[in-house]
């Protein structure tokens, strides 16, 4: 008998149906007397539902009232599958982040967890019940209630499994698993069996939601066995793995990642003096702004150029924020590009393969797709690009390293 946490996201209980299909899937396990955490998501839709109403009222809404109301969407949907079990026969008690005492520090909409209190899951587990609890949402420690960040319901369950040493955390989502690239973009990705912590922490980090990134840190962490499968189907998914697994050549590149939702702030005829960058960025991050990709050029005539990309949802703070640095450090200009898109390929094989980036590179220049940022890292390398050609990039990228297709499927 093992003790299993499951997820289920917005669309696995986004109707009354499905979530009928839920308690049924539930109710299976159960007879095979295995013992079950079950963390849910709101409804599909219903957190932008939920945020929109918010905006309709004030356009910055204080973070924890924020907090309060999106916080709504997740006691509906525990509230209901317990229904359906009872229906079942099935024993079941729903309980809210603050009544497990999911403890996080007080940073609303992007809380973290500190700890975790079990006692009353345990018990509830010991008298034979299956206890579904609220995904996304915690409690700080002046009774607060905050939440995670967008996703944060994947972090919410692999946090639960850490805590109640699971056997295994099932994050159950609206596709098989996790493939080389977004299936939605990409007709013929392929269905990862198993992939590193180290590539799925770096694809979640460069935009594949799947997994929130923080479930990927915490269960690297706490060694927790995670694996994303499908609530619409039997397969057994993707096995996020601890090990790289030495036995098979380890595929050169695993997957490709993309963003939409970051925007470029390019600061032109800045003085080449030291300390620059910190006077251009430092108040850009002490606002709380998260900087990703940063270049300067090489200075000619004294002058440079920077270029930082950040959220969309903070480019014009940030702008606010840096035309008041390049006015009294006299640089020439500061623009925005809101529609940009960064493509990312990841792969610890790329370790020890050279040409990767050339081949990247090639098969863009192929598409007359311009590249106005290239980072790397040891398994990675992304570009930032004009928004228009993501999809473009993407697919080309996909094939030109050969990660869908015939020889692919007959690998699985
Ligand atoms: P849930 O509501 O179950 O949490 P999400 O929408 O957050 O589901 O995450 C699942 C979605 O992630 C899929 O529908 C898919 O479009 C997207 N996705 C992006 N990259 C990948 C990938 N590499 N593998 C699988 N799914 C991906
Ligand atoms: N409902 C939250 C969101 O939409 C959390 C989650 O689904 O994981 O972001
Ligand atoms: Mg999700």
């Amino acid at each position: 008998m093992a003790l299993f946490v499951q997820k289920f996201g917005g669309t696995s209980v986004g109707t009354v149906e499905r979530i009928e299909a839920v308690a049924d899937r539930i109710v299976a396990t159960r007879a095979q007397g295995h013992d079950l955490v079950v963390v849910l998501s709101a409804m599909s839709g219903e957190t932008n539902r939920l945020i929109a109403l918010a905006e309709q009222i004030q356009a910055q809404p204080t973070p924890r009232e924020l907090d309060v109301l999106v916080s709504t969407g997740e006691q509906v949907t525990i509230a209901l599958l317990c229904m359906a079990l009872h229906k079942r026969g099935c024993e079941a008690r729903s309980f809210t982040g603050t009544q497990v005492r999911i403890l996080t520090d007080a940073a609303h909409t992007r809380a973290r967890i500190r700890e975790i209190d079990n006692q009353r899951i345990r018990a509830e587990l010991d008298r034979g019940a299956v206890v579904v609890v609220a995904g996304f949402q915690g409690v700080d420690e002046h009774g607060n209630i905050t939440t995670l960040g967008r996703g944060g319901s994947d972090t919410s369950a692999v946090a639960l499994a850490a805590a109640l040493k699971a056997d295994e955390c099932q994050i159950y989502t609206d596709v098989k698993g996790v493939y080389t690239t977004d299936p939605r973009v990409v007709d013929d990705a392929r269905l990862l069996r198993t992939i590193t912590f180290e590539e799925m922490l770096e694809l979640a980090s460069l935009g594949a939601k799947v997994l929130q990134i923080r479930s990927v840190e915490f269960a690297g962490k706490y060694k927790v066995p995670l694996r994303v499968l499908s609530s619409f189907e039997d397969d057994p998914g993707t096995l996020i793995s601890l090990e790289e697994n030495r036995e098979m050549e380890a595929p050169i590149i695993s997957g490709i990642a993309f963003t939409r939702d970051e925007a470029k702030v390019t600061v032109t005829g800045v003085p080449d003096v030291p300390g620059i960058a910190y006077k251009v960025l430092g108040p850009v991050s002490d606002a709380g702004i998260e900087v990703d990709v940063i270049v300067q050029n090489v200075a000619a005539d004294g002058s440079t150029d920077i270029t930082f990309t950040v959220k969309r949802q903070d480019v014009d703070q940030a702008q606010d924020i840096v035309s008041k640095v390049a006015a009294a450090i006299g640089a020439k200009s500061v623009s925005v590009d809101k529609k940009i898109a960064k493509v990312s390929l990841v792969g610890v094989g790329m370790r020890s393969h050279a040409g990767i980036a050339s081949l990247m590179f090639k098969t863009l220049a192929d598409e007359a797709i311009n590249i106005q940022i290239i980072t790397t890292s040891e398994i990675k390398i992304s570009v930032v690009i004009d928004e228009k050609y993501l999809e473009l990039a993407v697919r080309s990228l996909h094939s030109a390293f050969g990660l869908g297709g015939e020889a692919a499927a007959a690998a699985d």
